[in-house]
């Protein structure tokens, strides 16, 4: 049997695809790669400029023709030079002919000392004029001090280099701290979402329409003394579209939108997530109006106190930060924070608290008029073919997620794809549905002969007890190709959306699931592992009848079991706070419920074995039974087909 409530999609592979822009951030809130390359660069350079003028100056700059010492004295012995100007080192010898020819000497020793040492003589000397110059400041200090400065820059850039890393990460050396937060800018047309994007989920829509004038309009709520909420959180099942509303807040409100989710705060090194939420609020704050939002915030904001295997520290912290960050929020600084989750039941108490999320705001699943709705958005870019009615679909899809909406469409596109078409037929979303809900179909899981007529008579058995029973939903489907992990189905859905079950329903849905083991026991008169997930199903039916739903008259109308349970070692165990004695008399009830339950469904076997038969045979040539051929077998045999009047829902 399968139950449409019970599976579990992974839903938000698509938002992965999405390409959205990675923004890093350090301390300083400017981009810190570009900055540092920026920086590292033009201190190079002026390395570069510094290294040139260097040995410019040392080189000289003249093109004079430059002469030994000894050939200087030469000439000046021989009369032919009538001015040397000494530069520090540097001699420049004007010749009586006109001509300038440069030479050097030791700078610390005088020049008419190495002359004389050269054999020039005290009178050949006095005929030269001698103009000592001092040499300029500038160029002889950085002459001087250059080989000194140099290396002391380069350790000074490197050392500021360094601690420039350090600084932002809160002592994280490099990169660690980076807030991970995407942001979509409001400019971006591209990623821009809209309420008009996201069906369905009018009250949450209304709830955070507020939200949205305040982001367009701050200046209206302030200047009145309003407060306006710091934190909104988002909850609702897997699916349901928490994510994607958010950004439809920040797109309707024309606001910059970072987001980052909660196990991303979450990594080896100690006190990483809190930097990072640190990084992140700045960066918001920078950019306000903003809203931050914090996806999946279940895996920082945990109950505190009670982590398994020694506490966790990291998560604590960050959590910690998250809430610092909100306090410390003034109500003109316009950041939002909204967060999401899908257990809200695990949320640490103080981050409800009144000034952090205290508006709270419910996805619930779609209903069949918002199914059709979500269906219609996805549709938009597909091309169908004329038999395509989307309100089928809709009906047909009760528990779906607005993901697994998307999906299915998708599967339909694809599958269309596949077969070389250009259209996308309504078969191909029929077919999808399944896919959706069960996984793929597995064809190569072949079965012998002998277990596709267990597979057979027990797939016929759910079925036929589906079928003669009151108060069980009508079936839509047999199969008995493998699918997932399930080795057939009956598919039966519900006429209408409800959300009350009554005490009949619950009944002979056990009864339902029951029908598969009753069919095996006495058709082959022995069982097998194949009813095991439907015993499951029945029993876990049984006990919320008794525990929660006070539907046992032995037991009275008393819960004993909370909805969710409480957490533990970071798990949910159920709630318990009832005797050994109490404990004995619920199993008893659900052994009784489950008893009487198997012996109507043997009833209705038994009763209608030629029925179950027929079904069983056409399961086995066909391995596929549409509602419609089932139905043309049931009334063969003498059975009228659920129709829509036949059953009254409440609610
Ligand atoms: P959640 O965050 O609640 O798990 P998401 O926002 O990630 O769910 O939803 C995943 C995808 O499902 C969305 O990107 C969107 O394509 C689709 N979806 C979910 N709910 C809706 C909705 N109400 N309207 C339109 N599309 C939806
Ligand atoms: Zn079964
Ligand atoms: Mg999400």
């Amino acid at each position: 049997m399968a139950n449409p409530n019970n599976k579990n999609q992974s839903t938000d592979r698509r938002t992965k695809g999405k390409k959205q822009f990675k923004i890093v951030i350090q301390g300083g809130g400017k981009n810190p790669r570009g900055a540092m390359w920026r920086n590292f660069l033009s201190t190079i350079l002026l390395i570069l400029a510094v290294l040139i003028l260097y040995s410019a100056i040392t080189e000289g700059r003249s093109k004079n023709p430059q002469i030994s010492i000894s050939e200087l004295a030469q000439n000046i012995s021989a009369g032919e030079i009538s001015k040397i100007t000494v530069e520090g080192s540097k001699l420049t010898a004007d010749y009586s002919d006109g001509v300038v020819k440069e030479s050097k000497k030791e700078s610390d020793i005088a020049l008419s000392e190495t002359l004389v040492n050269y054999g020039v003589t005290a009178e050949e000397l006095r005929a030269v004029e001698l103009d000592i110059k001092e040499q300029s400041g500038f160029v002889f200090w950085l002459v001087t001090l250059s080989p000194i400065i140099l290396p002391l820059l380069f350790i000074i850039f490197f050392l500021w280099f360094l601690s420039r890393q350090v600084k932002g990460a809160g002592m994280q050396a490099f990169t660690f701290g980076q807030s991970k937060a995407r942001m979509i800018s409001p400019t971006d047309k591209k990623q821009r979402v809209t309420f008009k994007d996201v069906a369905g989920v009018k009250e949450a829509k209304q709830e955070l329409l507020e939200i949205v004038d305040f982001l367009r309009n701050p200046k209206k709520f302030l200047d009145i003394g309003a407060q306006i909420p710091k934190g909104v959180i988002l909850m609702g099942a897997p699916g349901t579209g928490k994510t994607l509303l958010a950004r439809a807040v920040a797109g309707e409100a024309g606001v910059a939108f970072f987001s980052i989710s909660g196990s991303e705060f979450v990594e080896m090194f100690v006190g990483v997530g809190a930097s990072r939420v640190r990084d992140l609020f700045q960066l918001a704050k920078k950019a306000a109006p903003a809203i931050v939002f914090v996806d999946e915030i279940d895996a920082v904001g945990r109950v505190r106190g009670i982590g398994a295997g020694g506490g966790n520290d990291e998560r604590e912290q960050t959590l910690n930060q998250i809430l610092v960050e909100m306090d410390g929020f003034e109500p003109n600084e316009k950041v939002i924070v909204m967060a999401a989750t899908n257990r809200p039941d695990v949320l640490d108490p103080a981050l409800l608290r009144p000034g952090r999320f205290d508006r709270r705001v419910i996805l619930d699943l779609p209903d069949r008029s918002d199914r059709e709705e979500i269906l219609n958005i996805h549709a938009r870019k597909k091309p169908f073919a004329e038999d395509v009615d989307l309100k089928v679909i809709a009906e047909r899809t009760p528990g779906f997620s607005g993901a697994d909406l998307y999906s299915l469409m998708n599967e339909g596109a694809i599958l269309a794809a596949r077969e070389n078409r250009t259209k996308v037929s309504q078969y191909d979303f029929i077919r999808s549905i399944e896919k959706v809900m069960l996984g793929p179909e597995r064809k190569s899981h072949i079965l012998s002969k002998k277990e596709k007529e267990i597979t057979a008579y027990h797939e016929a058995g759910h079925a036929l007890v589906a079928s003669v029973l009151p108060y069980a939903d009508p079936v839509h489907k047999i199969s008995i190709v493998a699918r997932g992990r399930a080795g057939g189905y009956t598919l039966n859905l519900p006429i209408e959306d409800r959300r009350l079950q009554s005490k009949n329903e619950f009944l002979d849905d056990i009864a339902m699931a029951l029908g598969g083991y009753v069919a095996e026991r006495e058709v082959f008169g022995d069982t097998t592992t194949g009813p095991s997930n439907d015993l499951q199903v029945s029993t876990a039916i049984a006990r919320d009848m008794v525990t929660k739903y006070g539907m046992s008259p032995k037991m009275g109308p008393v819960a004993l079991e909370g909805q969710d349970g409480k957490m533990l070692f970071g798990r949910g165990v159920p709630d318990r706070d009832y005797s050994e004695r109490v404990s004995a008399e619920i199993d008893a009830e659900v052994s009784r419920i489950i008893k009487e339950a198997l012996d109507r469904a043997a009833e209705v076997i038994t009763g209608h074995r030629p029925l179950l038969d027929a079904i069983a045979q056409r399961l086995i040539e066909v391995e596929t039974l549409e509602r419609e051929e089932f139905e043309n077998i049931l009334i063969a045999g003498g059975i009228t087909p659920k129709k829509k009047k036949d059953i009254e829902h409440q609610g």
